[in-house]
């Protein structure tokens, strides 16, 4: 097949969709690879890397017009304008954006939107939602620290000893486990809280303390487990336990970093106004759910900001900040991919009863297959 690697044009969207690793295997497979000039620049992938690797050079047009088009982002106007109806496309394509995925089903897309991949043993390979909130998660950690004026270990001097910080990690899912992990190898005390009773084990494997908010009733049992792996909203009950708990844990701890999410709405809200006035002054607060709304309402995507002494991160799409490594593993995860879709043969031929394959598949003959 013919596939194009455009440059994504989302602003600050560093990463590109394949890496001269993959071009490297997909020319293996002897498919032909279109590379728009510079499209690897911000990822640190060179053009001539690229073309070691196998692949042609050419403009925006030449890789949109390709067969198959590999992407981070969903395509905007411009772009789909470029592309022609018979496109495969794949990418991270907000699958719960209803009119975003209309815009690809009236440009004819075939379109596969890897982030509605089920969470499943054979997915794993090709989660692109792993793959990144592992990076965010470490890289909202380091962000941490940059902001805070101290240091995470303890540390014993002959000036004197210093405490180690105290770092409260809210929601432990992919991003939330992975800045535990980081926090402790930096020498932090953890603490952390996540809805789902299968989170306490993780947790306490990585080093961290889970906050327990205890269920009440068979209801917020049921509820807590959620589905798919997934969390589901908690009832309001058990949310005012944990606001109380989480107020608590918050006013004694330095680093607080919040992953917390619930797919297909906005992000639920743990941190008040109230528990930020009270935390430490010089705390830091990293909110990785932002762009969903935040788990802290003082959050302003994008930015950082102080409110009473304490510093508000609300920086968005942190695996960008990580350019390379989060190309590398988002490239990998498109190539596996591949593999359910093309063919022996070389062509694209979706197996009718794969279920990673059937999730994925957002649009085909101009219609939305998803009800987002
Ligand atoms: P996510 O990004 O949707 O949410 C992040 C975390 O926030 C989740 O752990 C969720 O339970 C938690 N959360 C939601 N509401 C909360 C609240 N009110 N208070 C505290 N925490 C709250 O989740 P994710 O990181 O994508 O992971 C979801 C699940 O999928 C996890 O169980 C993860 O281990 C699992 N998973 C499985 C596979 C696989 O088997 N292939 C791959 C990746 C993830």
């Amino acid at each position: 097949m013919q596939i194009g690697i455009p440059k994504e044009t989302l602003a600050g969207e560093t990463r590109v969709a394949a890496t001269p690793e993959t071009v490297k295997k997909l020319v293996a497979a002897k498919h032909q690879v279109l590379v728009e000039r510079g499209a690897g620049t911000r990822a640190r992938f060179r053009d001539s890397d690229y073309e070691q690797a196998g692949a042609s050079l050419t403009d925006a047009a030449g890789a949109l017009a390709s067969a198959l088009v590999l992407k981070v982002r969903r395509p905007d106007a411009a772009e789909l304008g470029r592309m022609q109806a018979s496109t495969v496309l794949l990418g991270m394509l907000d699958p719960f954006d209803a009119e975003g995925l209309k815009s690809l089903a009236d440009a004819g897309l075939t379109a596969f939107a890897l982030e509605a991949a089920p969470r499943t043993t054979r997915a794993q390979s090709l989660d692109v939602l792993s793959s990144q909130a592992n990076l965010a998660g470490y890289k909202a950690v380091l962000l941490a620290s940059h902001y805070y004026g101290r240091i995470f270990p303890m540390m014993m001097t002959a000036a004197g000893t210093l405490k180690a910080a105290r770092v409260v990690v809210l929601g432990a899912g992919v991003a939330g486990l992975q800045a535990i992990a980081t926090a402790r190898r930096l020498g932090a005390v953890v603490e952390a809280s996540d809805v789902r009773p299968a989170a306490r084990e993780q947790v306490e494997s990585l080093g961290g303390k889970f906050i327990d908010v205890p269920y009440e009733t068979d209801e917020e049992r049921e509820i807590a487990q959620g589905v798919g792996g997934y969390a589901r909203p908690m009832p309001a009950a058990w949310m005012t336990r944990q606001a109380a708990l989480v107020a608590e844990r918050c006013k004694q701890a330095d680093i607080v970093i919040t992953t917390a999410l619930i797919p297909g709405r906005p992000a639920p809200v743990l941190i008040q106004p109230e528990t930020v006035a009270a935390m430490k002054p010089g705390s830091v607060v990293v909110d990785l759910a932002v762009e969903r709304g935040g788990n802290c309402p003082l959050s302003v995507p994008g930015e950082v900001i102080e409110h009473e002494g304490v510093t508000l991160v609300g920086l968005t799409n942190l695996p960008a900040l990580l350019a390379t490594d989060a190309s590398a593993l988002y490239a990998r995860n498109l190539l596996d991919f591949l593999k359910l879709v093309i063919d022996a043969e070389g062509r694209f031929a979706p197996p009718a009863d794969d279920d990673i394959v059937k999730a994925c598949l957002v649009c085909q003959d101009g219609k939305v297959l998803r009800s987002a």
